[in-house]
């Protein structure tokens, strides 16, 4: 077996104490970030900017050079420039053949270009070996070191070595790589931070259609028809019978469509006679956010704990006036 092999090297970080050179073009929010928690690390980190001399904002045990003259002095470039000034590196070309350059750029917009931000680096200096790697982590977590919820930090690229070079610095600064492949994969992951809530946004809006649904029908059911034909005032309700009413409801309803999904696929794959064809796309992102129901269904159902509770309180203080008034 090769044990040069990825899986191998996953398993063997560098153990030595001597950390090679690290250089950082730009010196904006997240290269000084990154350059601070690398100099805490033990990596001696050189800047390249097109301003080269020390300022305060830069951590004092880094050097600050040109972008030539940085590059010179490490074999990992980390590339911490939005993706829209990346033209003057190919004047740099030849400075950066077989460095190791990582891309960690993100976009504003979801496919906001043609091709990724590390296809186009790579496209536009086709001498270096570009990794994607750190997109998902902000300048302001690296920064404060509340990195406990996102220590993941996603890998991608074409040059093996050049990748596990890149995965041992990021287990140095006490992150976990995860290799996503080739660089093909980068465009996913320069979209992962644009993502809000990926799978939430179906059940929140059908929470919030058939809440609505149900609170109208209870509205009416129970305030406006007795007003209108018993001129009776129930407004009160609004409070915590109908809330408490439309909570098991919700629960139970959304509980139903976890379900729902399983039992039609079945059904399909009896129809089909296999397992193994695709489910049309509808029924494939209602299985996907299952999880997301099932966890929706739960808060309705705790709701509903809460405000069965709270009635037998409102009893009691109900209670304890009318038993003062008739003693007094
Ligand atoms: P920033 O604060 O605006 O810094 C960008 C740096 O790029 C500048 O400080 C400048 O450094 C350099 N620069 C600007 N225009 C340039 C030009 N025309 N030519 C050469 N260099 C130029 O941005 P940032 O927040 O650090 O983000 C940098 C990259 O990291 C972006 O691609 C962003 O998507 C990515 N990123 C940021 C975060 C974050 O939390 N901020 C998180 C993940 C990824 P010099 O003045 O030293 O030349």
């Amino acid at each position: 077996m090769n044990k040069n092999s990825s899986n191998v090297m996953a398993l063997v970080p560098k153990t030595s104490n001597k950390r090679e050179t690290v250089c950082i073009f730009g010196t904006g929010d997240f290269g000084r970030a990154l350059g601070h928690k690398l100099i805490q690390s033990g990596y001696p980190v050189v800047f390249g900017s097109r301003s080269p001399w020390p300022s305060s904002l830069i951590p004092k045990d880094a050097e600050v050079l040109s972008h030539a003259e940085a590059a010179q002095k490490a074999a990992i470039i980390i590339i911490a420039i939005q993706r829209q000034h990346y033209d003057f590196l190919a004047s740099l070309e030849e400075t950066l053949r077989g460095k190791v350059l990582v891309d960690i750029s993100n976009n504003l917009k979801i496919n906001q270009y043609p091709e990724s931000n590390a296809k186009y680096l790579a496209q536009m200096v086709p001498s270096a070996r570009v990794v994607k790697a750190f997109n998902t982590v902000s300048a302001w977590a690296l920064q404060s070191g509340t990195l406990d919820a996102s220590r993941q930090v996603f890998v991608c690229g074409d040059d093996t070595e050049a990748k596990q070079m890149v995965m041992d610095i990021i287990r140095a600064l006490g992150l976990t790589p995860l290799d996503q492949g080739s660089l093909s994969a980068a465009r996913e992951i320069e979209n992962y931070p644009l993502q809000l809530f990926p799978m939430w946004k179906l059940p929140i809006f059908l929470s919030l259609g058939l809440t609505a649904f149900f609170f109208f029908y209870c509205l009416v059911r129970d305030i406006i028809y007795p007003y209108v034909y018993e001129n009776k005032d129930y407004s009160f309700f609004l409070a915590i019978s109908i809330p408490n009413r439309i909570c098991p409801i919700m629960a139970l309803v959304l509980l139903a469509l976890v379900y729902l999904p399983g039992v039609l696929a079945a059904i399909i794959q009896l129809y089909r006679g296999t397992k193994y064809s695709r489910f049309p796309d509808w029924l494939d992102k209602w299985m996907l956010c299952r999880k997301q129901l099932g966890l929706v269904a739960l808060a309705f159902a705790s709701l509903h704990v809460i405000y069965t509770l709270v009635i037998p309180i409102r009893y009691y203080v109900r209670w304890r006036i009318e038993d003062r008034i008739i003693s007094q």
